[in-house]
């Protein structure tokens, strides 16, 4: 008998393992509408052309070879990568109240900033948006901090529950973290509009809240860095005179990175009186934040590092980048209208048009599980149970058999 002999064994983790049951169907026509990961028009994952340019570049440099990093990360990348989210004339970066640190990609950000707060943030609770994506709630709790939700999906109008949202706001002890995501909401789909970001971060500033903005999809929704930063900008401007901000970034979608695990965690300082040494307490945040690095990762992955950050400083190299954000959100829209204008064709029962109206990787298209089950039994169309469809799996060979597999099993 051995201490091992008790451990509790879980049940596989419900999306990673779609893609086991993908592997081990055999029927010829397959499709997987689960992971959150883009697909060609041949359903093949994507190296941005952006992405091979910068290889090119690292492996032709003379200096080129696989040290260490520092602690906090490539600087070069770092830097760069504040400057995409914040903007090139963040008052925030002019005035030295950003402090930032290379992550594992977007969850490793999530999970420095989950540490960073049950260190220094006094017993807080961390509202999450009802749904969200199914890690944050692990990520937080994993670190001994308590999870709450906020209202945010409709189920029966498909739309944003506002008053909820707001009601939610303002019922949260004052400063408590609010975890929004930035764009293209992970997995409803679903933004807020301009207006109702504006609503929605003027309640929080008023009630003191932190918040964390989870940037995981910039450029990837729109095709316009600037345009999905919207929301976080407006928000450094209505929050930071008062409050910490929290930014996790993930070059997992927009780069494509997937695996490379490039990421930064950003934290912008409050603007304080001037009788706070503001230079000190960046620098005090720094060290812990290195502190937490070194003890777990010593010092994080260089590969991937490097080539993003090629990309955001070599001019030519961005703006390929910039095309291939564009191709990649405007590739997701055209199947999202293709999907939308078969089922009007076919005359499946309900309304669809939700499905374009939702933007980023993912459309919650309102499947019932028992819908999903069927779409998995009956013709090996795969998406999570939640109904929460990853759009990139659609290509032009496949969307209408998808559309007519819907239909079927929405009948
Ligand atoms: N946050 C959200 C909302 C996501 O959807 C994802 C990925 O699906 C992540 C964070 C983190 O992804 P990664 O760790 O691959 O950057």
């Amino acid at each position: 008998k051995t201490i091992f002999n008790n451990i509790e064994l879980l049940p596989p983790d419900s999306l990673f393992n779609i893609k086991q049951r993908l592997a081990n169907d055999s029927r010829s026509v397959k499709v997987d509408l689960g992971i959150g990961a883009y697909r060609d028009d041949t359903g093949k994952p994507w190296v941005l052309p952006s992405v091979r340019e910068a290889e090119k570049l690292i492996q032709e440099d003379p200096s080129y070879n696989h040290e260490y990093l520092g602690i906090a990360g490539l600087p070069t990348l770092t830097q760069g990568a504040a400057r995409v989210l914040l903007g090139e004339d963040s008052p925030a970066l002019r005035e030295g109240r950003v402090v930032s640190v290379q992550s594992l990609s977007g969850t490793g950000a999530l999970h420095i900033a989950a540490k960073f707060i049950s260190k220094f943030c006094g017993d807080k609770l961390i509202y999450l948006s009802d749904p969200t994506w199914a890690n944050h709630k692990a990520i937080f709790e994993t670190q001994g901090l308590k999870t709450a939700n906020y209202a945010y999906w409709n189920a029966a109008s498909k739309s944003l529950d506002l008053e909820g949202y707001l009601r939610d706001i303002k019922a949260a002890p004052n400063g408590s973290v609010f975890v929004v995501h930035a764009c293209a909401h992970n997995p409803t789909g679903l933004d807020p509009s301009k207006d109702e970001w504006s609503s929605i971060l003027d309640t929080l500033a008023a009630k003191e809240h932190i918040v964390l903005f989870d940037s995981a999809y910039q450029g990837f929704a729109s095709g316009s860095l600037d345009e999905d930063a919207y929301a976080l900008r407006l928000g450094l401007k209505k929050l930071a005179p008062v409050t910490p901000v929290f930014v996790c970034q993930s070059f997992a979608k927009n780069v494509g990175m997937y695996g490379e695990r490039v990421g930064c965690f950003h934290l912008v300082l409050p603007q304080q009186d001037a009788a706070v040494d503001q230079k000190a307490v960046a620098s005090a945040i720094s060290s812990q934040l290195a502190r937490i690095t070194r003890s777990e990762l010593s010092n994080p992955p260089a590969y991937g590092a490097k080539i993003v950050s090629k990309i955001l400083n070599t001019p030519e190299l961005t703006a390929q980048w910039y095309k291939d954000m564009i191709t990649m959100s405007s590739r997701i829209h055209k199947m999202r209208i293709a999907l939308r204008d078969h089922l009007v064709k076919l005359g499946t029962p309900g309304n669809w048009d939700h499905i374009v109206g939702q933007t980023g990787m993912f459309s919650y298209t309102g499947l019932s599980p028992q819908m999903v089950e069927r779409l998995e039994k009956e013709h090996a169309v795969y998406l999570v149970n939640s109904g929460r469809a990853s759009i990139a799996g659609l290509n032009s060979g496949n969307v209408e058999y998808v559309a007519r597999a819907i239909n079927e099993v929405v009948r």
